[in-house]
């Protein structure tokens, strides 16, 4: 690839709660290398599973990348190495070896049936928030105009989730 070739900043959220979790994280941290070149780790956190509460306790951390892919091909690459890494479909919310979303593709905001970005719930999901926060606190978000930081400020203290890294 051409050093000229326009990068995008991204950042990407992870989550497992099957398996040997943090394994399954650094596969994908690993593998994601291959979709961006990334730039930038989270904390590693434990968080309550939302939604569907009756399910184990999920492993989540955020990564940041620069990307020369489209937002629809990484996707597609996204979908690719989740399947590799060996989530199987289950139902909405429920277990996963691994879940990839993008949660930015730079400034771009994307609502197809496909792809929506910014990623819709990143404001009511502390799991998304805290490591984002500790990547990038004034990245703006495009939908809302507010920084990471004002919008964890504005989640507030998250119970359910836990520090380990
Ligand atoms: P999930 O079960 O969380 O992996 O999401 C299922 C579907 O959500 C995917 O197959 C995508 O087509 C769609 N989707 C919409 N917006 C996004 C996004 N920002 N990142 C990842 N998937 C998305």
């Amino acid at each position: 690839m051409s050093e000229q070739t326009a990068k995008t900043d991204v950042f990407i959220a992870l989550g497992t709660n099957v398996g040997d979790r943090e394994a399954n994280l650094n596969l994908a941290i690993d593998a994601l290398g291959r979709l961006m070149e990334v730039t930038g780790k989270s904390r590693l956190y434990q968080s309550a599973p939302m939604y569907v509460t009756d399910q184990p306790a999920f492993l989540n951390m955020a990564v940041k990348g620069r990307t020369s892919l489209s937002a629809e091909d990484l996707l597609t690459g996204l979908k690719d190495l989740e399947e590799e890494i060996g989530r199987r479909p289950t139902f909405r919310n429920g277990p996963r070896v691994i879940d990839l979303d993008i949660l930015y593709y730079g400034k771009d905001r994307i609502d197809t049936e496909r792809l929506s970005v910014p990623h819709l719930r990143i404001a009511e999901r502390g799991f998304v928030l805290y490591p984002l926060n500790d990547l990038d606190p004034q990245w703006q978000d495009v939908r809302s105009g507010k920084t990471i930081a004002e919008m964890v400020q504005e989640l507030g203290p998250d119970e359910g989730l836990e520090v380990l890294s």
